[in-house]
């Protein structure tokens, strides 16, 4: 920018006046009106509020107020509490690595006033009156005395009255008031011993009841029918405990919004740990389908940096791997514990919703390591014909029937493999490895096929071809929006080459900015759909046989990788009871 205007433009260096350089400040903290709802509700938690009330009217534009009845100001730091850099919970540079306190950077009162008319009211328990300051686009009225109760009330006025930039670049009031909601619910998640209330222009539209039960706050965040299908996770390993809710393999999203991730009671955004998160789901998802996940990770103050950004909304662990991998045995642990092969009797296990006292055991005992699964799932659990997590047991084939399952004889009755799905996990599962192994074979094509596509498209192919080169894909550009293949993946030989890259490209449109790793899968996933054998296709006896073996041998045997069940379970003891046997002589 500054070459564009050439050196005769630009003014003078000067100091900026103390009012502009603390507006430029506050747009790193105050981005918005749920930005200052959060800063005012951390001041709240960290002044230890049993109570918590918010207010606000014409989606924070007009009014943010934020109540507490937390250990308040005292008077003679009113003042002192609306400058820049004035905090009561740092002292000295080393107690930036050890924070315990939601807030620590002293700025969040002094940006909101400069954007704002501010006022803060407080009285503590041991002074007889209260006291208020107003500050006023970044003016400092005196301290006053007035009639208050125990706690602190922060009024917001008018915010980006004197940036009308700011103002303008915010969202329809709807999305603003549904951020603000969406914050003071997830919020209300962590710290559920909290009362918590919302009144929007008027209308109360969240509360809860500060009685530490999580479960209610869930049905607000997700609706009762979601949340059932959500179940509790407690992990804990050396210093590190996790909490939480995981969803069910049945309950997905098309995009990563609904991964809530909490670092020491911070509502925290980091792709990386959302990316662990994801991975630990792995290939049990459908392809572009994310799970619904909360999490409330604790790790002693000293091993996360959470000083890496003015929002306070990322952080630095001292040993990432440490942290993504207990994530993800944490998750693991519960999936497979809710990821039975389906059983006819009780089929909708698969989503087996959850009852209100296994929800309620997550607020049992933290920091308890659980045996081997979550203990609220075992009661679903314990009547299922339960395969160890990674492994099905051996199968004696029986026999193809409608020319789409697979019929087999296990050691506890029963079971019908749906050949498709099973395939599809076969080869996805080969392709994965040699992946991994960097060696995906591939074949040229004896023709190279040219694929025109549509602009869109094309930019996307475009943009993804060095995932596709891992997986086999040999493409080049060849004029505009047209690709010429030259090679693919030997299990993609046999198919016609423009089909597989459309099937590609389909799966690069359905999320915005997947990571590399997932697209891989996805793409993989995709290229394997293609290729699994169909319902209706007969196979040999020979080919049956091969099918289960190599499912045997599958680390995720009872799901295709978009998430369908590939077995289904017929045990011998329901055998029993629908011939009636069971007790007869
Ligand atoms: P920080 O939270 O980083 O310390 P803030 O600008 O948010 O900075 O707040 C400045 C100071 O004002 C805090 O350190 C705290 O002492 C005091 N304060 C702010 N809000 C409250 C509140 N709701 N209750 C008690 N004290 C508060
Ligand atoms: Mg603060």
């Amino acid at each position: 920018m500054c070459l564009l205007l050439g050196y005769n433009n630009l003014m003078p260096i000067q100091i900026l006046p103390e009012t502009i350089a603390s507006q430029i400040a506050a747009g790193e903290v105050v981005e918005r009106p749920s930005s200052v709802v959060k800063e005012l509700i951390e001041n709240a938690i960290d002044a230890g509020a049993r109570v918590i009330e918010l207010e606000t009217a014409l989606a924070g534009k007009q009014l943010v107020q934020v109540a507490d009845d937390g250990s308040g100001i005292p008077a003679e730091e009113l003042a002192l509490a609306v400058c820049p850099h004035a905090t009561s919970k740092l002292s000295r540079a080393e107690d930036l690595f050890d924070i315990k306190t939601l807030g620590f950077r002293g700025e969040a009162l002094a940006s909101i006033g400069s954007v704002s008319r501010l006022t803060v009211k407080s009285k503590q328990a041991s002074s007889p009156t209260g006291h208020w300051i107003v500050v006023d686009g970044g003016k400092v009225e005196p301290v006053k005395t007035a009639a208050a109760a125990e706690g602190t009330v922060v009024r917001v006025e008018n915010l980006f009255f004197n940036m009308p930039a700011r103002l303008k670049f915010l969202k329809s009031d709807v999305t603003e008031n549904r951020l603000m909601t969406g914050l003071i619910t997830r919020y209300a998640l962590a710290y559920p011993h909290i009362r918590w209330r919302l009144v929007q222009d008027g209308k109360p539209v969240f509360q809860t009841t500060g009685s530490g039960k999580r479960f209610e706050i869930l049905q607000s965040l997700f609706g009762s029918q979601d949340s059932r299908l959500l179940m509790p996770i407690s992990f804990a390993e050396k210093e590190m405990a996790i909490e939480g809710y995981i969803s069910s393999l049945s309950l997905t999203r098309s995009n990563r919004k609904d991964i809530t991730l909490f670092v020491n009671g911070r509502w925290v955004q980091d792709s990386s740990l959302t990316a662990a998160v994801i991975r630990a789901y792995n290939t049990m998802l459908m392809v572009g389908r994310y799970p619904v996940v909360v999490l409330f990770i604790e790790l002693p103050t000293d091993k996360v940096d959470v000083n890496v950004h003015p929002s306070k909304a990322e952080v630095r662990f001292r040993d990432n791997d440490a942290v993504f991998s207990a994530v993800q045995r944490a998750i693991r642990r519960g999936l497979l514990a809710f990821t039975p092969v389906p059983d006819l009797n009780t089929s909708l296990l698969w989503g087996q919703p959850v009852s209100e006292e296994q929800f309620n055991t997550l607020s049992g005992e933290p920091g308890r390591e659980p045996e081997g699964t979550t203990t609220g799932t075992q009661p679903a659990v314990a009547e299922q014909a339960y395969l160890s997590p990674e492994h099905m047991p051996m199968l004696r084939l029986v026999g193809q029937v409608a020319r789409t399952y697979l019929v087999a004889e296990g050691p506890d009755g029963l079971y019908l493999v749906d050949q498709h799905a099973a395939h599809e996990r076969v080869l996805f599962d080969q392709m994965m490895a040699q992946m991994r192994a960097a060696m995906v074979p591939s074949q040229a094509l004896l023709e190279p096929a040219v694929v025109e596509l549509s602009s869109e498209k094309a930019g996307l192919l475009e943009q993804n071809l060095p995932a596709l080169k891992n997986l086999g894909f040999e493409i080049e550009g060849f004029g505009p929006n047209a690709f010429i293949i030259r090679s693919v993946p030997a299990i993609v030989a046999g198919a016609e080459p423009r089909e597989a890259i459309n099937a590609v490209v389909n799966a690069f449109e359905e999320d915005e900015t997947p990571l590399a790793a997932e697209l891989e899968a996805k793409v993989a996933g995709r290229v394997c759909k293609r290729m699994a054998v169909k319902a209706g296709q007969v196979l040999t006896e020979a080919e049956q046989r091969n099918l289960l073996l190599n499912l045997e041998s599958s680390q995720s045997p009872r799901t295709c990788p978009h998430g369908r069940p590939t077995m289904i379970h017929l045990s011998a003891a329901l055998l029993e009871r629908q011939f009636g046997r069971t007790g007869a002589i």
